[in-house]
């Protein structure tokens, strides 16, 4: 079969490269960080914790494990969110911590799990 005219999208692509790293919510007036801005946030959390995991669990159980701020996704520092982005929670240094790769996914991102 043959074509007249060459398949032409309906819908337009959207223009990713022209997002802005940091957004603030009109309404909610939340902070959405990307790129090199959420790196940034990751590097100053970091100093502040220390390089460690800030995961623990009553009064006795902690973690406290170092982490390198680079790396390996399964080896260096994680910026965890206390208030999750599905909730509203900013992309801020009072909203963040620095988790190991552990606590961040098995702890916050398993379904119910979270302690
Ligand atoms: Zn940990």
């Amino acid at each position: 079969m043959k074509r007249s005219a060459p398949l032409q999208r309906k819908t337009r692509l959207r223009a990713h490269r022209n997002k802005p790293e940091v957004r603030i919510g009109k309404v909610t007036g939340k902070v959405r960080l990307s790129g090199a801005a959420l790196e940034a946030l990751r590097e100053k959390r970091y100093a502040i914790d220390g390089g460690r995991c800030q995961w623990r669990k009553g009064r006795r159980s902690a973690c406290g494990i170092w982490l390198p701020l680079y790396g390996s996704v399964f080896n260096r520092a994680h910026l965890a969110h206390l208030t999750s982005r599905g909730a509203s929670g900013s992309d801020s240094i009072e909203n963040t911590r620095i988790l190991c790769f552990t606590h961040h996914i098995e702890a916050e991102h398993t379904k119910g799990l979270k302690g």
